[in-house]
Order: structure tokens, then sequence, then C-alpha cells
């Protein structure tokens, strides 16, 4: 045995408390946030049969091709994978389930992802998003409702630095056209591409467009354009959209290049990215996968969703000056003394029921190692009984900035607490 101390695995974070509570506050407004728009939760397991994604996602992709923690089930011999990302399980379970049977539905979900990727600032092989999907929507209100969504969040989350990008995939048969001619294109100068880029010229060639190979970016300029083979119905979708942002006041920049990097997607893709967080700059991205749900099995119904990465928006609201709110605890319990410690713990007790938060002291040790553990907790008061107080069934109440102590009842002890937290 080594006694060397066992580590978490690389990429993989613990969230400390302190940390912990910017991520409770954050979730916090997460849930009203979407509630305000009539979203409701689901939540899937975080591993699905490695099927899923390999259908959903596309094989050809940075996510299937080298980044999926896929697994055997050494019990059952079962394919599985740790979920990279939420769409296709979100989708799986509203096939599963029958959801879209009676009525179209705005959905949300949270929690971790997994990817193999290359640790870095922002870039985690465990991270967290919270992911929104609308299913049975065809039309670019839908679309506009779900940045607009987007753009109210970065208020309330005191963001201001991010900007949106937008695009449009066309329909199937637009992109099929277009692939057709970008092969042609790079295969006139197939000695000018690298090697990622030879592996999808035939795959998938649309990747290509993505490569930040500074090399390739000359030939990328000149590749043919996917907005000269769109049909006239996504067009007209993509414009409407663009018209409702403008009234909603809704600022874009139209980026051709944006392609996304699953092949789910048609029609509107959009991200909203910052300067601030270095090449990690997509703090959420999503778009139309109208085809999806046909291509996992299901009644072929439109939908559209997005997903935001929790830590780099973290990163923001920290670097915006943005803190949660409040304190973590009201009242820390001091007592000595076996009298003393049976009235305490019936103390701890009443305070609770008075809906206050409450530390009962554990542990012994004299009064002032005690009160500095109250001092440290936080406590705006700290409840202080000794024997002498307990005979009497009263209890001395102390606030911790500054003010007198008080004897008071055990009867009269809420009253005076509350007294004492309304002041500050
Ligand atoms: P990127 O281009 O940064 O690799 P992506 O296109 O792979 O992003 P999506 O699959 O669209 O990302 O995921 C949506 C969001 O989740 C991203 O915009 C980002 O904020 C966050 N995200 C993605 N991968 C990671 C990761 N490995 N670590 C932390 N956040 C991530
Ligand atoms: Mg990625």
């Amino acid at each position: 045995m080594s006694n060397e101390t066992v580590q978490a695995v690389r990429g993989m974070n613990d969230i400390l408390p302190e940390e912990a509570r910017l991520w409770l506050w954050f979730e916090e407004v997460v849930r009203d946030w979407l509630a305000s728009y009539g979203y409701r939760n689901i939540r899937m397991p975080l591993v699905e049969p490695t099927a899923l994604f390999k259908r959903a996602i596309g094989e050809v992709t940075d996510i299937v091709e080298k980044e999926m923690y896929s697994f055997e089930d050494s019990l059952n011999g079962d394919h599985l994978t740790l979920r990279p990302e939420g769409t296709a399980s979100c989708v799986r379970a509203v096939l599963q389930h029958n959801l879209l049977y009676n009525a179209p539905q705005r959905l949300y979900y949270s929690g971790p992802m997994f990817r193999h990727e290359r640790p870095q600032k922002g870039r985690y092989r465990q991270f967290h998003q919270v992911g929104v999907e609308s299913l049975g929507f065809a039309g670019p209100d839908m679309d506009a409702e779900q940045i607009l969504m987007c753009a109210r969040l970065w208020k309330k989350l005191g963001l201001s630095d991010v900007t949106l990008q937008l695009n449009t995939l066309g329909d199937a048969d637009a992109r099929h056209r277009h692939r057709a001619k970008l092969i042609a294109h790079f295969e006139q100068y197939q000695d000018l591409l690298d090697e990622e880029a030879k592996r999808r010229l035939h795959s998938n060639p649309l990747r290509i467009l993505d490569s930040k190979n500074p090399a390739m970016q000359e030939l990328i300029e000149a590749a043919p354009k996917l907005m000269n083979e769109l049909g006239d119905d996504a067009l007209a979708h993509f414009s409407a959209l663009q018209d409702m942002l403008k009234r909603h006041g809704v600022a874009f920049e139209i980026n051709p290049r944006l392609v996304r990097g699953l092949d789910y997607y048609n029609r509107t893709v959009f991200e909203w990215v910052t300067t601030r967080l270095g090449a990690q700059g997509t703090i959420c991205a999503g778009g139309r996968y109208d085809g999806l749900i046909e291509q996992i099995g299901g009644k072929p119904a439109p939908a559209m969703g997005f997903a935001m990465g929790v830590e780099r928006l973290l990163v923001l609201m920290h670097e915006a000056g943005m803190k949660p709110p409040g304190y973590d605890v009201d009242v820390y319990v001091v007592h000595q003394g076996e009298l003393a410690s049976t009235l305490a713990s019936q103390v701890a007790e009443r305070l609770r029921d008075g809906n206050l938060r409450a530390i009962l002291h554990c542990g012994g040790g004299s009064f002032k190692s005690q009160m500095k553990r109250a001092d440290s907790s936080g406590a705006l008061v700290s409840v202080v009984i000794g024997d002498d107080e307990a005979q009497a069934n009263e209890v001395s109440v102390k606030p911790m900035r500054g003010g007198n102590q008080m004897r008071v009842s055990v009867q009269d002890m809420l009253a005076t607490i509350n007294t004492f937290i309304k002041q500050e």
C-alpha cells in the first residue's frame, strides 16, 4: 500500500464550500429565470447507451471521435458512455415516454457532462451545463424566445461583455448541395489540407470550415458559401428571426463560419461569446435540430435548444464582482456543563422552529474557544448557555458584530434574536 494521498481525476474539479455559495445562488437565479418562461425541469441519467451519442451527435465529430468516456459494463457487456452533452439524452427521454404526444414541450436540465479533453482554464473533463430544449416548435418565434431568454439571463447575472453570433445552416438539401461543392473545392487543393482536414474531407467537410489552422485560412475564406445555397423557407425563417431580435433590441453579428461541432443542427445556430475568457470564449451555444427526433427513431418533429457552460459563466460573474447575497448561518449556540448542554440542544431546535439557521457547538472546549468558532462561522448572533443560565432556564444573547449581551428567558429568546438580526 502506498501512502500517497488519492487525488481527484485530472480535469474533474471539487467545488469547495466557499465557491459552492456562488453555484447555489447561480442555480437559484437560473431556476427562477426558467420558470418565468414556463420551462419545466427534466432529469436524465448520467450514463446512456454509447449508440445514442453516436447516432445523435454524429460519428465524425470531436465529441464522438475523441472526447467520450465510453466503457463496457464488465458485468453484462453493455456499451455505455458518460453523457458528453444533454440534448441526445433529453430527446431520448422525451421519445421513450411519449412526451410529445399531446403538446410541444419546453424543458430544461442541468448537471455534469463528461468529455475527455485537454484540461485548461475553462475546459474540464467534468463540467456543468444548463441545457434548454423546446420540442415541437417549428417557427422562428421559438428561436427568438430562446435568444431573448439568454439576453435576460446575462442581465440577471450582471454580465455585460457578451455578444451574440448568429448563423443559419439551412435545411438538408441545401447542405447536401453545399457539401458537394465544398468537397470539390477542397479536393482541388489537397496538398494544402492538414491531416485533420484530409480525414474530414469526405466524411464531414463542413467541419473543415471550423479549423483554426492559420495555414488553411485563405483556402477556407475562398470556399463556397452555404448562404448561396439556402432555400426560400430557410431564408425566410432566418430573416424573420432577425426582425424579431431587432424589434427587441437584441444586437447580433452574423457569422457565416459558425457551424457548431455537432451534426444534428440545421437552420438557426447561435453562440454567445465573450473576449474575457481567452480561447474558451463561448459561454452558451445552441440552435435548431429539426431532424434529430426522427434520426433517433421518433416521429418527425422540429426542435431547438441551447446549453451554457456553468464554469465559464461563474468566472464571468466573479469578474463582474457578483457576490451571492446574505450569509450562511444566523445563530451559533455555545454551552458548557451538563445541564447547559441539554438546554443548548433544545434551544437550537427551538431556533430552527423559528426559521433561524443555527449551529449547535459540538465537541466541548472552553467558552473562549467556542466563541472563536462562533466568530468564524459568520453567525450574526451567539447564544451562550452556562450552568448559571441553565438553572434559570435562560440564555445570554450576544450580537457578534458589536452591541450589548442580553440575558433573556428561553421564551423570549426568539424575539430578542430577531430584533438583533433585523438591525443588521
Ligand atoms: P468548445 O468550442 O469550447 O469546445 P463546444 O462547441 O464543444 O465548445 P458545446 O458542446 O456547444 O461546446 O457546449 C456548450 C457550452 O458548454 C460551451 O459553449 C461551453 O461554455 C461549455 N463547455 C463545452 N465543453 C466544455 C468543457 N470541456 N469544459 C467546460 N465547459 C465546456
Ligand atoms: Mg468542444
